[in-house]
């Protein structure tokens, strides 16, 4: 049977096998020319009128968890910064969260999730939300004890204090959900929290009423959601769902063909065992927002008014098993359109449904590293700025604007412009500084072999320069 060669596939041979740029370039040509950017440029979208003041954004009743939880929740990974007044780095801007939060919960958003890993967020989010009424939110929060306490061990010790200092910064005296985070195989489950007894203390704590709700942010494959599930009870499970991953994570940049994971799966299996489905990263990291004009256009044709992300999001609110869609939100107008989409919130029909996986054949033909942005594998000890690199790379290809020399004509040189000073902006964090240390590769929830990549990237810059 022959095998459909992608343009992401082409790409993969140019830079690894050497077989030069041809085929790709000649790929890309045909993608632009199938209604490509050139095709549809200009695809815009109305934006959703904001959702009316009074109304509520849609809510499910959990029976196993004994309450009502908004369909949208926001996650606050990602929240609005403002630069430190010596013009270096920044910090989070607490009066627009403030803002965001006020907005979040007059619609009837009653979810927020953060973590100790997000850096401020947990003060930030626990001084916004303490404002309320205890009784108006939900707090998520996790045991984040993957490069924490002493001698960066998770030791029981420093579980605890993690834990304490969550309660504090969130200035609360129980969470609502208590994840145990990113926990990706049975191995990881058993070191981090089985052998040094947080599992057990979680569950003191849970018990005691500290903790209400008790489950684990998964990132792992298929084979290894039913063993970490069926070594404990949890009450919830927090999973990466998005339609272009529904049918399978790709397995180019992403897991070896033995280690497969796809949304569906992992959806299905929770939902058979009744556990109650929650969704990160919806917008696949904001990526499934910033799609190709291509995409754009075939989205318009069947969903018009509804943007790149309000699809994604509008796939996954359709599951019936979805207990909240997280969505990470980084200023208002996110916040507001999605508040929108959730108020008297329309599912896709099966049709629809299905329409969304021939947009997902559309977007995996682009070639992408398929990076949120998380910076869990920073910092790189090299000074690499590893999901900056891959920004630049995935833009120039969502926009088929990847340097082909093998046609070195005007939109070459144009292309080849924009690409180099996108890398040159980079400084010393661009791809060519990785030394191939390999100590981001475990801390990427994406599974991305990230020095492979970072080559094909850098090899690409040299080959343009
Ligand atoms: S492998 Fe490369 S990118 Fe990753 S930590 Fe090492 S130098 Fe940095
Ligand atoms: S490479 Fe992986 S860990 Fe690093 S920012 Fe991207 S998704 Fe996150």
């Amino acid at each position: 049977m022959s095998k459909k060669i992608t343009r992401r596939e082409a790409i993969k041979d140019m830079f690894f096998v050497g077989v030069g740029l041809a085929s790709a370039g000649t790929l890309m040509q045909a993608c632009a020319s199938r209604g490509g950017s050139k095709a549809a440029a200009g695809v815009s979208f109305t934006p959703m009128p904001d959702a009316p003041e009074g109304s509520k954004v849609d809510t499910r009743r959990w029976d196993s968890l004994g309450c009502e939880l908004s369909l949208l929740g926001l996650g606050c990974m990602r929240l609005p910064s403002i630069p430190n007044a010596n013009g270096r780095g920044s910090h989070l801007d607490q009066e627009a969260v403030n803002a965001m939060i006020d907005y979040a919960i007059a619609h009837g958003v009653n979810y927020f999730d953060t973590a100790p890993a997000y850096g401020e967020s947990e003060v930030v989010t626990g001084n916004a939300l303490s404002r309320h009424p205890r009784e108006s939110y939900m707090i998520a929060t996790k045991m984040s004890n993957f490069a924490f306490g002493p001698g960066n061990s998770p030791t029981l010790d420093g579980a605890k204090e993690m834990f304490e200092r969550s309660l504090k910064n969130l200035q609360v005296d129980y969470v609502d959900f208590l994840l145990c985070h990113a926990v990706s195989s049975y191995s990881e489950l058993e070191s981090r929290f089985l052998n040094n007894g947080v599992l057990d203390y979680l569950k003191e704590q849970k018990a005691a009423g500290r903790i209400k709700h008790l489950g684990f942010s998964f990132h792992g494959n298929n084979a290894a959601l039913p063993k970490i599930l069926d070594a404990s009870e949890w009450d919830f499970v927090q999973i990466q769902l998005n339609y272009v991953d529904w049918k399978e994570i790709d397995g180019d940049s992403g897991p070896t063909e033995s280690e497969k994971a796809a949304s569906e799966t992992l959806y299905n299996t929770l939902v058979e065992r009744g556990i109650p489905v929650l969704v990160m990263e919806p917008v696949k990291g904001g990526a499934l927002a910033n799609v190709s004009d291509a995409l754009k256009a075939r989205m318009a044709e069947r969903h018009p008014g509804l943007s790149p992300a309000g699809n994604a999001l509008t796939f996954v609110g359709s599951l019936p098993g979805v207990m909240v869609t997280l969505s990470g939100m980084s200023n208002m107008d996110q916040l507001k359109e999605n508040v929108a989409l959730f108020t008297d919130f329309k599912p896709f029909d099966q049709t629809e449904m299905d329409y969304m996986q021939t947009i997902a054949d559309l977007y995996k033909s682009n070639v992408h590293v398929p990076c949120t942005a998380c910076s869990y594998c920073m910092p790189c000890p090299n000074g690499v700025d590893i999901p900056g690199n891959f920004k630049v790379f995935n833009t120039a290809s969502d926009e088929l604007r990847i340097p082909d020399p093998t046609h070195p004509g005007k939109e070459f040189k144009q292309n080849r412009k924009v690409f180099l000073k996108a890398f040159k902006d980079l400084g010393a964090g661009s791809a060519d500084a990785c030394i191939d240390c390999n100590a981001c590769l475990p801390k990427c929830p994406q599974h991305i072999r990230i020095p492979d990549q970072l080559h094909m990237i850098s090899d690409l810059v040299a080959k343009v320069r």
